[in-house]
């Protein structure tokens, strides 16, 4: 295991290695913007699940949260008036200007909530971070990480990352619910679970094709009791989910 990493971090400083060369010798990289994603919204209805807008206040001594559906004014925070938009403050402050942002809450008839977003990075690569550095720094502990498999019609399954996740207690706290938190990148017609496949890949066609497609990071969190396993009907829903945020002009095609 340990050698498979060394040998995987290797190839990636290879790879960014020669991506330092190309970048001096090489005749410039065209950014192209291509992705097969949709970039303009998410879906409303995914099966039985129907999603809703989240509002965040931009003012740093409130930052409420709301479900877009429960304010009668969307623009206004109902608690200290501040401005309301569709991306955090943090989001806002922390990634670069040119990252687009899609999120949606979704719930069914029988309790079942889970928060899709997708983070679409444009030349800028920061856009996009790996969870493995972010939830730690959110007080999270990864308590268990898999690759699992959607069966999708008419293609190989997709292949997800899906993490187990712990709110860290504190002195005088105690969190028994979970985050089950799965994602995928997807980058141009191509997808990976792996942070470090993408970044290869990203290095192969900065090199051999001076070409660099759009990227997204596509996650979505699940919270749940200790002891239930919410990947039989998040299995379901990605299912549901995963043509409806392709891009109509693209689907079914390649380059
Ligand atoms: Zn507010």
């Amino acid at each position: 295991m340990r050698n498979d990493r060394s040998r995987i971090l290797l190839v990636i400083g290879l790879l960014m290695g020669l991506t330092a060369l190309a970048t001096a010798w090489l005749p410039e990289v065209a950014y192209t913007g291509y992705i097969r994603l949709r970039t303009d919204t998410l879906p409303t209805l995914v099966g039985e699940f129907r999603g809703m807008d989240i509002l965040y206040c931009q003012n740093e001594s409130c930052l409420g949260v709301y479900p877009s559906e429960s304010l009668e004014n969307k623009a206004v925070c109902p608690r200290c008036q501040g401005r309301l938009e569709m991306t955090s403050l943090a989001e806002r402050i922390i990634l670069p200007a040119d990252t687009c942002i899609l999120k949606k809450q979704y719930h069914d008839g029988s309790g079942n909530e889970i928060l899709v977003t997708i983070v679409f990075s444009a030349e800028n690569q920061r856009s996009i971070h790996r969870p493995q550095r972010c939830l730690p720094g959110q007080g999270f502990v990864i308590e268990k990480t898999e690759t699992l498999t959607v069966p999708l019609p008419g293609r190989p399954p997709l292949e997800i990352m899906v993490l187990t996740v712990r709110q860290q207690a504190t002195p005088g706290s105690h969190f028994s619910h979970l985050l089950t938190f799965a994602y995928w990148y997807a980058g141009g017609d191509y997808e990976t679970p792996s942070h470090y496949d993408r970044l290869s890949r990203t290095a192969l066609d900065r090199i051999f094709r001076n070409r660099l497609d759009r990227w997204a990071y596509v996650s979505l969190s699940v919270s749940h009791a200790a002891g239930v396993d919410p990947w039989p009907w998040l299995k379901g829903f990605i299912a549901d989910l995963y043509p409806l945020i392709q891009s109509p002009s693209d689907a079914g095609s390649s380059r």
